[in-house]
Order: C-alpha cells, then structure tokens, then sequence
C-alpha cells in the first residue's frame, strides 16, 4: 500500500514520508485527518516555536493579507523595517537582509564575507572553514559548506572555497587558517549533526582566532536561534559575538522566512544592486516576523523556557537511567534536547511516534526532541509518558528477539 502510493506520488521522491497526514494543530498538539491526536516534539524541525496556530500569530497573518502580501524590495516595506530594527536591538549585528530560508540566508553570509575582504583589497581570502557534522542548507554552496559527502555525491564539482576541520579539534583549525582564509563557519550546537555543542571555552577560542587573524566570525542560528536554547541566540549564553549571523526556522513560527544579520563593518561590501530576493523580507513574512517576536521578547518568555527545559532535561535523565539498554544519555541546549540513543535512533522515533510522541532523528545516532517553546509541565509529562512507553516496547521486543 505505502510502496503503492509512493508510486504514484506526483512528488519527486526526495522525502521518506511517515503515512501520517495531519489537518490541524493546536499548540504543541497535531490531529490527524482521522482524528487522532499526537504530541508534536519536532516542531517541524525546530520551526514551529509558538506551536501550532498561536493566537497572535493567526491574528498577525490574517490582517496583513486583508492589507497587503507582497511589493517587491523596489519599495519601503515598513514593518521589515521595524523587524529588522528589534533584531538589531537585540543582538550584536547593525544590519539584516531577509530571505525566505536557512540556506539562503547562509548564501547571504557567504557572499557577505567574501564581499568583505574583496572590500578591503583582499579578493583571494574567499575561503572558510567549516567543521565537519555540520549542516548550512541543500543549495550548491550550503552542501559544500557542510561537506557532508551523501549531499554531494552526483550533484557535481563542489562549489570551491571550503575547508572542513574535524569537531573541536583547535590545533587543526589553526592549521587549516592560510593566506586565503576569510571566515569561519560554524553552529554554536550542531543540530542535524547530532545535537553536539561546542564547548563554550571553544566559541571563545574561534572569536579571538577570528580577530587575530582578521577573518569574519560566522554563526549559523537557523536552528539554534529564535529562543530555542532559552535565550534569544544560542552565542548570547556564551558570550561571544560573531561578525555574521544566519537564522531561519524559529523566526517565522512556520512561515517560510530567514534573515542575515551583521554588523556594519562585516557587511560594507554589501551595496546597492550587489545581492538580492524577490521574496525575501516581504509584507506578510515581517507581520508573522514580529508577531513571533512580540511573544518571545515577553518579560519572562525566556525564562520559562529555560524552567521547562531544565524540567524536561531531569526527567530525561531519570528516563535514560530506567532504560540503559535504549538510551545512553540527555545532550542540548534550552529546548534542543538530543537522546544519544543505543538503539537505532529511527527505531526509538518509531516507537515513540506509535505513542502518539513526534521527534526527529539527527546524526550520531541522537533523536532530538524540539518541542514548541510554549509547552509546560503538562505536555513534558506526557511526551516522557510516551518516550517510557516506547522504551519498554523497545526493551520487550528486543526480549522478545534473544529468547527466539
Ligand atoms: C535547517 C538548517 C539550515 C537550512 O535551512 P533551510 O530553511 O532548510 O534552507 C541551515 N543551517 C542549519 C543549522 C539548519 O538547521
């Protein structure tokens, strides 16, 4: 049946699909077409931060699309303005340009950065180190930047200019850093990798190497971002402050949008007429935009987050003590939480997803649970109801199997 509809999906098949179909959701909660209700820890991959038709993001949307969608960058768009403003309140950067995805955002901050040194007289220092487990995006530049060679296999010569360094290894990063270094690229957490921090004293190490050198300090937040880590950037808990920064998912709450953020200096390449999006930054996208920020920059919206987090987080520790033969260990930041798993990671997302629990599997074997940032206690009791119950039926089957 599955294999049958596969077929004949109009869809190019670059998707392995749950036969899961949903038709509503409310808050952290998703309902099926046939009625059945699931916990959604996915958040469709860290997007959905205010869960699933928060008030006054529907509020927000439904009255800019009675006003105005979309007019093109040839015009002032005041409320991507405001948005790009509050952003810049908030965070290191003096300036953001709005794209309507992670990569593109990414793209954003790659050519600023080459942009820059060519700027200062320097168009050879176009290359920039990355590290390997990383993950910036599926176009031709982001798949080169993140090195990882199943997204490149066939899709031809690797775009030029990337220098992949192995995971807090500092001596090889220095190694790497030559005459035609320009940035270094980097995810404060490593998400799709496995939910891999880089130690704090390690974010510090890369600011002063960055400035030693004169080379551009890039962050990917795209996921990481938007409060996910209980703060409203991942590298405000760590106190270093990159030159560039990429964010996305969170920022929309679910509509498509991303931004690249910098500073002034970082981005003087970037003129008039030098880059460009037909839909970035448009009317709709900046109302959702600040609607998501409204709620998170709430007096104490973050500070819950981190409460509920560290709930969540005991309880995870408690849960992987009760199930050794499952679980190995609890790693994240905030509300990116990953389960170092000792069975297969897509057998425990299985199991849980049959306990009407979603998440979703990440490198190194990790199953990450990216729940809304709006949940409480309420929801982190049931979603560890049924991560126990999916553990137990992991246990028993594997039982099952030794006694056969
Ligand atoms: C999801 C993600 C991207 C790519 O974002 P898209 O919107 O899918 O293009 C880039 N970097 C990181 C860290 C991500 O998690």
């Amino acid at each position: 049946m599955a294999e049958e509809s596969l077929k004949s999906s109009p869809l190019l098949p670059t998707f392995a699909r749950a036969e899961l179909s949903f038709e509503r959701g409310e808050g952290a909660w998703l309902v099926t077409d046939r009625g059945e209700r699931y916990l959604d820890f996915g958040s469709g991959i860290a997007v959905n931060a205010l869960g699933h038709c928060h008030p006054h993001l529907v509020e927000a949307l439904t009255d800019q699309a009675k006003k105005l969608w979309h007019v093109s960058n040839l015009y002032q768009i005041p409320n991507g303005r405001d948005l790009a403003q509050r952003l810049v309140d908030n965070t290191f950067a003096d300036h953001v340009f709005f794209t309507n995805s992670g990569a593109e955002a990414l793209e954003c901050a790659i050519k600023m950065a080459r942009k820059y040194h060519h700027a200062n007289g320097q168009p050879e220092r176009y290359r920039i180190i990355t590290f390997e487990g990383a993950f910036h995006g599926r176009t031709l530049a982001t798949i080169a930047a993140g090195g990882q060679k199943k997204y490149l296999e066939g899709f031809g010569p690797k775009v030029e200019g990337f220098d992949q360094v192995p995971f807090g290894d500092h001596e090889a990063l220095k190694a790497a850093i030559g005459p035609e270094t320009g940035a270094i690229l980097i995810e404060p957490i490593q998400g799709e990798g496995g939910v891999r921090p880089v130690p704090p004293q390690c974010l510090r190490g890369l600011r002063e190497l960055c400035d030693e050198h004169g080379l551009l300090l890039i962050f990917d937040e795209v996921q990481t971002g938007v409060g996910r880590t209980g703060k409203l950037f991942a590298h405000q808990k760590y106190g270093v402050t990159p030159d560039i920064m990429a964010i996305a998912k969170g920022i929309g709450g679910g509509f498509p949008m991303g931004a690249c953020l910098s500073t002034a200096e970082a981005g003087k390449g970037m003129t008039a007429g030098v880059h460009g999006t037909t839909f970035g930054g448009n009317p709709l996208a900046m109302a959702v935009g600040n609607a998501v920020l409204d709620v998170i920059l709430e007096p104490g919206f973050l500070d819950k987050v981190e409460r509920t987090a560290l709930l969540m987080k005991q309880r995870l520790a408690e849960l992987c003590d009760r199930h050794p033969t499952v679980i190995e260990g609890v790693r994240g930041e905030g509300l990116l939480i990953g389960l170092k798993c000792v069975v297969p990671n897509t057998d425990l997302a299985a199991a849980a997803r049959k306990e009407h629990l979603l998440s979703v599997p990440a490198g190194d074997n990790v199953l990450r649970l990216l729940p809304p940032l709006i949940i409480g206690e309420a929801e982190v009791a049931a979603a560890l109801a049924s991560l126990d119950r999916a553990a137990s039926a992991l246990e028993a089957a594997a039982m099952k199997g030794a006694a056969e």
